[in-house]
């Protein structure tokens, strides 16, 4: 049977653009539909904007230890509305080149939504079908908030980007990558953070030691960070009269205007302003802004995956084997929308992957297995590896680990700890996971995370000579464990 395409690529974000340039480059045909703007989730509303405002909001601490270190630099406000066209006009770029990477792959872009029609069919939004002999579902995920009265009063980080002005407060709900990010992010700029967490330490999955400083810093730094706290009720602060118990309502500050058309949480953000929360800690106060920073969830909605029969699990995750297929052996899906790992470069192996076993006759499975992240708190945490809590249920381990005053900032008299933790097994001698908290922890574990992949001991760490001075010497001079378990 013919068909219009070898490959129709659903949704255009890092995985998808992937998956669609790579297989084009084996000869196939292939076709890509996108409802919003090429780049997804990573380049639009993401990593790429939320680093560049992790960019923005360091400079705050920068002045005053240029300051202390002798420079006559006075800082001043920073000022989102010279920040933000900038920003937009730098993802704009990107998206630029997301189009003509694709184009210049001989990839035919649709800027629509498609749906599934049957196994081989897609549906556009104008009514027109099209058919391919593969389908590649890469529709990502979106942020959700919680299941509770009046959350649509709160935004979530897509409407971040978007806002005419800085929120003077933000209640931050969430105690996550997103949550903890932003809460040092928006700090760093100038806004007044609280930030309410409901376990009873944030970055839950993370090393307990790590967490714990990095929520300590986070603290230092001027975020307002409760635990084992959550919202009881949230109400428009107009709606509210009685405001007696309640800190007065700050300067509305305008809605988030300026949105794609197409950004299914454009509402939202329109609707954003102060609100009125009472809190389970007690505490009932007005801010500027609620940010539910509560997870994602995949994008399958109206996605046609029910008709066609493609299997879905708990969280509406599309389900697939390790060569990303799914139940319907033409359809294949990767990244956010199949809910393994929730990371760019994880979808972007996905997308090759998925390109070598379809078009390139490698069959190749993605190796979810050590993968590094990082968080960019301030500091930052990066990590690779089992925790020590898990690994030392899994077998009997040695855990180095050291957290001191860097020079930098202990020459400034800044209270700034860093930490650095090895867990090895005791059998193997493999260092089983490396956890940093400190000032570029995300450039350090990349490089850690090297090592480990490749199956480094300890001894492998310690008959490496350190690089002097520097912070992360400790890598490879941590002599004695601290403990055994
Ligand atoms: P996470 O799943 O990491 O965190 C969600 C947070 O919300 C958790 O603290 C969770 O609490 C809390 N939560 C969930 N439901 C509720 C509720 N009903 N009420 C109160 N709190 C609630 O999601 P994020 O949105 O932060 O990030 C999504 C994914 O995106 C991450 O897992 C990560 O893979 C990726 N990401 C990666 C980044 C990076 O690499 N630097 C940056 C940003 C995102 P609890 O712990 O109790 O479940």
């Amino acid at each position: 049977m013919a068909f219009d395409y070898d490959l129709f690529v659903i949704g255009g974000g890092s995985g998808g653009v992937r998956a669609a340039r790579v297989s084009a480059a084996t000869g196939a045909s292939v076709a890509l539909a996108e409802e919003s703007r090429l780049g997804g989730t990573c380049v639009i509303r993401g990593c790429v904007p939320k680093k560049l405002m992790v960019f923005a909001s360091e400079y705050h601490g920068a002045i005053g230890e240029a300051q202390a270190y002798g420079w006559a630099h006075e800082g001043g406000a920073f000022d989102w509305q010279k920040f933000k066209p900038r920003l937009r006009e730098e993802l704009t770029r990107l998206e630029g080149i997301y189009r003509r990477l694709l184009e210049g792959s001989g990839v035919e872009i649709f800027d629509t939504r498609a749906r599934l029609v049957d196994p081989h069919t897609v549906e556009l939004a104008d009514g027109d079908r099209k058919s391919a002999k593969h389908i590649l579902i890469a529709t990502g995920g979106h942020a959700v908030r919680p299941d509770q009265p009046n959350a649509e009063l709160g935004i979530t980080s897509n409407d971040i980007f978007l806002m005419d002005e800085l929120p003077k407060s933000i209640l931050i709900v969430g105690g996550g990558y997103i949550a903890c990010e932003f809460a040092c992010i928006l700090n760093g700029l100038g806004v007044e953070v609280t930030q309410h967490y409901r376990g009873a330490q944030i970055l839950r999955g993370f090393d307990d030691e790590a967490r714990g400083l990095v929520a300590e810093a986070m603290r230092a730094g001027g975020v307002d960070l409760h635990l084992g706290t959550n919202i009881v009720e949230m109400r428009a602060a107009e709606e509210v009269t009685d405001l007696d118990h309640a800190k007065p309502a700050t300067e509305i500050t305008g809605g988030a205007g300026e949105l794609a058309p197409t950004d299914p949480d454009a509402g939202a953000a329109l609707r954003g302003g102060p609100v009125w929360v009472k809190s389970t800690n007690g505490q009932e106060r007005v801010y500027d802004r609620v940010m539910f920073a509560t997870g994602r969830a995949p994008n399958t909605a109206d996605l046609g995956l029910g008709e066609v029969g493609v299997a879905t699990g708990r969280r509406g995750e599309i389900v697939v084997d390790a060569f990303s297929q799914t139940n319907v052996p033409s359809i294949y899906a990767i990244g956010d929308v199949t809910n393994r790992i929730q990371l760019t470069p994880v979808a972007i192996r996905e997308g090759m992957a998925f390109a070598a076993t379809v078009f390139d006759g490698k069959p190749t499975k993605v190796d979810h297995d050590l993968v590094a992240s990082a968080v960019f708190t301030q500091p930052e945490l990066g990590t690779v590896g089992l925790t020590e809590e898990a690994a030392r249920d899994i077998e009997p381990i040695e855990v180095y680990c050291t957290s001191f005053r860097p020079m930098r900032t202990a020459f400034i008299e800044r209270p700034d700890r860093v930490l650095f933790k090895l867990i090895v097994s005791q059998k193997t001698r493999k260092v089983l996971g490396c956890h940093i908290v400190a000032e570029g922890a995300g450039e350090l574990i990349q490089m850690v995370g090297i090592a480990i992949k490749m199956g480094a001991t300890k001894e492998d760490f310690d008959r490496t000579v350190a690089v002097h001075p520097t912070i992360s010497e400790e890598l490879v001079t941590m002599r004695e464990p601290v403990r055994t378990a």
